[in-house]
Protein backbone atom coordinates (compact mmCIF):
# COMPACT_ATOMS: atom_id res chain seq x y z
CA UNK A 1 0.00 0.00 0.00
CA UNK A 2 1.44 3.54 -0.87
CA UNK A 3 1.74 6.04 1.81
CA UNK A 4 -1.34 8.41 1.58
CA UNK A 5 -0.10 11.88 1.75
CA UNK A 6 -2.36 15.40 1.79
CA UNK A 7 -2.75 16.55 -1.70
CA UNK A 8 -2.48 19.96 0.11
CA UNK A 9 0.67 20.24 2.11
CA UNK A 10 2.30 16.90 1.20
CA UNK A 11 2.79 15.74 4.61
CA UNK A 12 2.01 11.79 4.97
CA UNK A 13 -1.59 11.87 6.57
CA UNK A 14 -1.67 10.70 9.89
CA UNK A 15 -3.23 7.46 11.05
CA UNK A 16 -6.54 6.46 10.69
CA UNK A 17 -7.26 8.89 7.82
CA UNK A 18 -5.38 7.41 5.20
CA UNK A 19 -8.38 7.26 3.16
CA UNK A 20 -8.51 11.06 3.05
CA UNK A 21 -7.01 13.01 0.24
CA UNK A 22 -5.61 15.91 2.41
CA UNK A 23 -6.38 17.09 6.12
CA UNK A 24 -9.73 18.44 7.28
CA UNK A 25 -11.40 15.93 8.16
CA UNK A 26 -10.04 15.98 11.80
CA UNK A 27 -9.20 19.60 11.74
CA UNK A 28 -7.98 22.34 9.18
CA UNK A 29 -4.52 21.19 6.83
CA UNK A 30 -1.72 22.65 9.11
CA UNK A 31 0.63 23.20 6.26
CA UNK A 32 0.86 25.47 3.57
CA UNK A 33 0.69 24.16 -0.06
CA UNK A 34 4.55 23.32 -0.61
CA UNK A 35 5.20 25.92 -3.53
CA UNK A 36 7.94 23.65 -4.97
CA UNK A 37 7.27 20.58 -5.73
CA UNK A 38 8.27 18.80 -8.38
CA UNK A 39 6.58 19.44 -11.71
CA UNK A 40 5.32 16.63 -13.61
CA UNK A 41 6.38 15.31 -16.72
CA UNK A 42 2.50 17.00 -18.27
CA UNK A 43 3.24 20.12 -16.61
CA UNK A 44 7.04 20.24 -18.41
CA UNK A 45 5.84 19.41 -21.51
CA UNK A 46 3.30 22.33 -21.30
CA UNK A 47 6.12 24.52 -20.29
CA UNK A 48 8.34 23.56 -23.33
CA UNK A 49 5.59 24.09 -25.65
CA UNK A 50 4.56 27.36 -24.18
CA UNK A 51 7.84 28.79 -24.75
CA UNK A 52 7.41 27.64 -28.16
CA UNK A 53 6.77 31.00 -30.84
CA UNK A 54 5.65 29.30 -33.41
CA UNK A 55 2.53 29.56 -36.11
CA UNK A 56 2.89 25.97 -36.37
CA UNK A 57 -0.60 24.76 -35.12
CA UNK A 58 0.45 21.48 -34.15
CA UNK A 59 1.63 22.93 -31.45
CA UNK A 60 -1.05 25.16 -30.34
CA UNK A 61 -2.94 22.01 -30.34
CA UNK A 62 -0.89 19.84 -28.57
CA UNK A 63 -1.10 22.96 -25.72
CA UNK A 64 -4.69 23.25 -26.16
CA UNK A 65 -4.97 19.67 -25.05
CA UNK A 66 -2.68 19.43 -22.02
CA UNK A 67 -4.04 22.90 -20.88
CA UNK A 68 -7.63 20.86 -20.57
CA UNK A 69 -6.04 18.64 -17.89
CA UNK A 70 -4.20 21.87 -15.99
CA UNK A 71 -4.97 24.10 -13.45
CA UNK A 72 -3.29 27.11 -13.17
CA UNK A 73 -0.87 26.13 -10.81
CA UNK A 74 0.11 23.43 -13.13
CA UNK A 75 0.94 25.46 -15.90
CA UNK A 76 3.00 27.87 -13.88
CA UNK A 77 4.84 25.37 -12.09
CA UNK A 78 5.34 23.87 -16.00
CA UNK A 79 6.51 26.92 -17.43
CA UNK A 80 8.92 27.45 -14.65
CA UNK A 81 10.04 24.38 -15.25
CA UNK A 82 10.65 24.24 -18.89
CA UNK A 83 12.50 27.51 -18.20
CA UNK A 84 14.99 26.36 -16.13
CA UNK A 85 15.70 23.49 -18.56
CA UNK A 86 17.80 26.16 -20.79
CA UNK A 87 17.17 23.75 -23.77
CA UNK A 88 19.12 25.33 -26.24
CA UNK A 89 17.00 25.98 -29.96
CA UNK A 90 18.51 23.86 -32.81
CA UNK A 91 20.58 26.12 -34.71
CA UNK A 92 19.51 26.39 -38.52
CA UNK A 93 15.92 26.60 -37.55
CA UNK A 94 13.76 26.91 -40.81
CA UNK A 95 11.23 29.82 -39.21
CA UNK A 96 10.70 32.28 -41.87
CA UNK A 97 10.62 35.58 -40.66
CA UNK A 98 7.22 37.46 -41.37
CA UNK A 99 6.91 39.48 -44.43
ZN1 LIG B 1 -2.22 18.76 4.87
Amino acid sequence: MTEAKCTICGEPMPAGEEMFKFHGYSGPCPKQPIPCEKPSRVEVAYGLLWMEETADQRVHEARRLLLETMSKQNQERGINAAKGMNLCRRTGDRRTTTT
